[in-house]
């Protein structure tokens, strides 16, 4: 049977690397993307010319509507699912809490919460064994900044990741029985567009000195801890934390 891997924010970044990896690795890949169609449909001709299966799906992971027939048209299209990879997310420019809005605070965790809860629920109504599915695998992104806080930079972002690392620990519990896994990746500075979209483009390059293994990560690094714990090699690994942030 082949397996179907969704990975949500797809087109770009940590997402990107990780479809293409995980299709090196047998994976039938849906790459989802909110905005940027031509991206998601690069990482899609990448994989089908290295002789992989892959499709785009467009989803704003915060709107239900959309993630229900995201997942409604990964089923049709190339069957049930086994791994998800929460990995859609975004941060804002820095600031102070006493200068944030609520609009921007109800975006954050929109997108990088509710987002991820939405579609882990879409996936275990087709993995788990209680609903008559066969087990599969999720792997959410979190981020070194549940750990740090990001004061004076985005707290709200940190926030956000802090809530997905006990969402991880709470759903391994809940699901452990219906053979579903589910973990998360708090990868530290890595090299991709998310920090010029909070207007820091040199963020990786500023920031490295900081790091214990004084320099950033590359996406793929990234990838490659998520693909293993999307696989059967991660077979007894659930409710894991991993730190992929050279040390810091
Ligand atoms: P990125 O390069 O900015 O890529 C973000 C991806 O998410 C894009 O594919 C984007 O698609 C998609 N996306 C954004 N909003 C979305 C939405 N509402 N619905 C669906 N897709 C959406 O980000 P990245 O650096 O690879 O980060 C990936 C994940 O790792 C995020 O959860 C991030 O918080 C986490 N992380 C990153 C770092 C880092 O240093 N890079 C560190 C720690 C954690 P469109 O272009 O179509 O919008």
């Amino acid at each position: 049977m082949r397996k179907v891997l969704l990975v949500t924010g797809g087109s770009r970044g940590i997402g990107a690397a990780t479809c293409i990896l995980a299709a090196q690795k047998g994976w039938d890949v849906a790459v989802n993307y909110s905005a940027n169609a031509q991206a998601a449909n690069s990482v899609v001709q990448q994989i089908e010319a290295a002789g992989g299966r892959a499709i785009s799906v467009q989803a704003d992971v915060a709107h239900e509507g959309q993630v229900l027939a995201m997942f409604q048209k990964v089923r049709t299209e190339l069957g049930p699912l086994q791994g998800l990879v929460n990995n859609a997310g975004v941060v804002d420019v820095s600031a102070r809490l006493d200068e944030m809005s609520m609009a921007r605070w109800r975006r954050m965790f929109d997108i990088n919460v509710l987002g991820s809860m939405l579609c882990a629920r879409e996936a275990i109504l087709q993995m788990s064994t209680r609903h008559g599915g066969h087990g599969g695998s999720i792997v959410n992104l979190s981020s070194a900044a549940a750990r740090l806080g990001s004061p004076g930079q985005y707290l709200d972002y940190a926030a956000a990741k802090g809530a997905i690392d006990s969402f991880t620990l709470g759903l391994a519990k809940e699901v452990a029985g219906e053979g579903i896994r589910v973990n998360a990746i708090r990868p530290g500075l890595i090299d991709t567009e998310i920090h010029a979209s909070g207007g820091l483009p040199n963020r990786v390059k500023d920031l490295e000195h900081l790091v214990p293994a004084k320099r950033g990560g590359s996406a793929m690094e990234v990838a490659q801890a998520i693909v293993w714990l999307l696989s059967d090699e991660a077979s007894y690994t659930t409710m894991s934390l991993v730190d992929v942030s050279g040390g810091r």
